[in-house]
């Protein structure tokens, strides 16, 4: 149970005053996942990424062009746009002792600007100098205050990551209405090391970070920041540490079989693997051998072929006389890993079955009976797999695939059907190897670099959005060609209805070009619906596949070959490698169409990256250095398991020591059960993860 005094951080931020039915929706979208409510935590752990000084900044003649700066001004006169022609802005010259200087208004409403700026008065305005024809001028100021205002601004307002609809100041007063409810909470890190490093307690990091006093504040050098992100580091090190003394306290089981079965898979494989793949399938086989729990990461590139190492693992265990299980993220994906290994399991004798949560009535219970009674060799589902009433008669090998998408309570789960199981899991999102340690804590990896032979590098290409029906006509020739493309509609910043609206619109204009040759699948989709979407693009029924990013993950079409995605500018560096992994699977060369819109620096530079690298592994090293420059989309767009305080590339050196201290917690005290034992379960709990907890039990 969550310590009472940190209910009211777990409210929902509707429930601030101020915060209604309008705004609420706008934060849930900007800081919770899908479908779930943001709460008083989740906006205070939203940290401002920058800071606007609001200060006078000296008189009009000493500004400088392209420098922000708030000056003190007297209202001279107004010039409103010509009647009828409003593209001419609405001008508002102003002055001080010094020089003068013209606001600029498009679209302005001549009455709000008479009573902002009455001729006459004096004002305080902040933004932009810009000079035009020589003239000094500010368009669209941020701030314009009159004095009394003026004086209860903060001397720096902090700039936070938005979404449309939400404004700075809204944010601002949400964050100190959350700071307002922080309760007194006990200090959870080693009070040798706060004091070492002098830093401030949790709260105070907050409140101070909220109201920075100065834009060093906001670094991410500065105490506050540093004292945070040891926070995170520190929670996933005791989460990640924690199961592993839960999961080495059972000792392994040695599984070894004599290699027949694995030898007519390989025979009845079309293809002979890689070395990588090779490699990887001996180390696998090493740790099963032996008496030590095997707790194993296979991390590869998209396309490099995972599934196959999995199933040859799962058919060494079968040899062994043990079940396994394959658990898969999405159902399509487990359906698909099915229909692609039934017949290769069945051809050497083994029975594979199905399991998600679409398998009811007979069908299900005749699944559920093959695995408790053990005639059923193979398992293949999703988290129906872990369910209470799912049996096995001695699983011996759980794989899970995409783990990042698993928490670490649902991998164990899977892991207790069996005593001491063998865990393989996979991860098709590189991670950096400065960042395993973090994730995956002390798992031994298993690395696929290198791509099956033979496959073509895929041709990227960037365009601008206006350039779209240049894109819909050139599909005529690989339409006629009987190639397979994927469209990938963008998310839409405010809704998931808009999502949903803006792949049924696509869908649509191009059955009008293209007819029936064009097929539609979204996550709303029932689930018989997505899989015959997904089996008619597969079979070629459908040759154009228009989808929100459900296929994002895993999904294997070899004759596809053109990946076009919308509003490139809005996935994140993961998310683009993974999408174009999607292609390129086959003999045929395929491309990439990365469809823009405006784009700012960091969209600029993920699509020079994915145009210069097909890297994975590159790609995720440019991804993180990317966030690392204050990128405020956050983990829900970039499809990176991920960080709120942490910038892995500054913060790298506190890893080891929060590595270090939860070690020595653990050894002292691996039940939490001390003063400092309680607080540490207080910090899992802000930090969510509370899963860990279950491992060691009640407080
Ligand atoms: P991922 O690592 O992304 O999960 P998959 O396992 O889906 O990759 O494999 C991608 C494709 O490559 C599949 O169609 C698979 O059959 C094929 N493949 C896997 N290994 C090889 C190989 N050694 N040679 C040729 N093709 C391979
Ligand atoms: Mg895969």
């Amino acid at each position: 149970m969550r310590p009472t005094i940190l209910n009211p951080l777990f409210a929902p931020i509707r429930s601030l005053q101020g915060i209604g039915p309008k705004l609420a929706p706008l934060f849930d979208r900007l800081l919770a996942p899908q479908g779930s409510e943001a709460r008083l935590i989740d906006i205070l752990l939203h940290l401002p990424h920058d800071a606007v000084d609001r200060r006078l900044s000296g008189r009009l003649s000493d500004s400088v062009a392209g420098q922000s700066g708030t000056f003190e001004i007297r209202v001279l006169a107004h010039k409103p746009s010509p009647p009828g022609r409003a593209r001419v802005p609405y001008r508002v010259f102003v002055e001080d002792e010094t020089g003068d200087m013209a606001l600029v208004f498009f679209n302005a409403q001549r009455a709000r600007i008479d009573s902002m700026l009455p001729v006459g008065s004096i004002r305080f305005v902040s933004g932009k100098i810009e000079f035009f024809d020589g003239h000094r001028q500010m368009t669209h100021p941020d701030r314009v205050l009159d004095a009394e205002a003026y004086a209860k601004l903060p001397p720096y307002e902090p700039v936070y990551g938005l979404t449309a609809g939400l404004y700075p100041r809204i944010l601002h007063k949400a964050a100190q209405a959350a700071l307002a409810k922080l309760p007194e909470i006990p200090e959870w890190i080693d009070p040798l090391l706060v004091k070492r490093e002098a830093w401030p307690s949790f709260a105070d990091a907050l409140k101070s970070l909220h109201s920075p006093q100065t834009k060093d504040n906001l670094a991410p050098e500065a105490p506050a920041r540093l004292r945070l992100a040891y926070d995170e580091l520190f929670a996933g090190q005791l989460a990640l540490l924690l199961m592993r003394q839960r999961m080495k306290k059972e000792t392994g089981t040695s599984r070894s079989g004599d290699g027949h079965l694995v030898k007519a898979a390989l025979a009845a494989l079309p293809f002979a693997l890689t070395k990588a793949q090779s490699d990887a399938l001996a180390e696998i086989k090493r740790d099963l051998v032996s008496h030590e729990r095997m707790l194993r990461l296979l991390q590869g590139d998209v396309g490099s072929g995972k599934t196959i190492v999995a199933f040859l693992s799962m058919v060494m265990a079968a040899e062994a006389g043990w079940q396994s299980a394959l658990m898969a993220p999405t159902e399509i994906l487990a359906r698909q890993h099915y229909e692609r290994l039934k017949p290769l399991a069945e051809s050497i004798g083994l029975s594979m079955t199905l399991l998600t949560g679409r398998e009811k009535g007979a069908a299900r219970t005749q699944a559920l009976s093959g695995l408790a009674e053990g005639s059923t060799h193979l398992a293949i589902g999703t988290h129906a797999l872990f369910q209470e009433a799912v049996e096995f008669k001695n699983l011996g090998l759980a794989v899970i695939d995409e783990q990042h998408r698993f928490g670490v309570h649902q991998r164990l789960a899977l892991a207790h059907k069996g005593d001491a199981v063998d865990m393989l899991v996979m991860t098709a999102t590189p991670i950096p190897r400065t960042l395993v340690l973090t994730y995956f804590g002390d798992m031994d990896v298993s690395l696929i670099r290198e791509k099956p032979a033979g496959r073509k590098p895929i041709d990227t290409r960037a365009l601008p959005l206006e350039r779209i029906d240049e894109i819909v006509e050139s599909l005529k020739r690989p339409l006629s060609e009987g190639r397979g493309i994927y469209w990938v509609c963008p998310l839409v910043d405010e809704s998931e209805d808009l999502d949903l609206a803006a792949v049924e619109e696509r869908a649509q204009s191009l059955r009008a070009i293209y007819g029936d040759k064009v097929g539609l699948v979204h996550g709303k989709m029932k689930g018989a619906d997505k899989d015959r979407a997904m089996a008619d693009f597969a079979s070629g029924r459908t040759r154009i596949l228009v989808s929100t990013t459900v296929i994002e993950v895993g999904v294997d079409v070899p004759d596809a070959t053109i990946m076009i995605i919308e509003h490139a500018e809005r996935f994140g560096l993961a998310q683009l490698h993974q999408l174009r992994g999607r292609v390129g699977r086959g003999a045929e060369r395929s491309s990439c169409v990365l469809l823009y819109g405006p784009l700012g620096e960091i969209g600029r530079a993920r699509i020079d990256t994915m145009r210069k690298t097909e890297d994975g592994f590159e790609i995720a090293e440019e991804d993180l250095k990317l966030r690392g420059e204050g990128d405020v989309l956050g983990t829900r767009q970039s499809g990176m398991p991920g960080f709120r305080l942490t910038v892995p590339t500054r913060h790298s050196a506190l890893l080891s020591i929060a590595r270090d201290d939860a070690k020595a917690l653990l050894a002292k005290d691996s039940a939490l059960h001390s003063p400092r034992g309680e607080a540490v379960r207080t910090l899992l709990y802000l930090f969510e993860r509370d899963e860990a907890i279950r491992l060691v039990g009640a407080g």
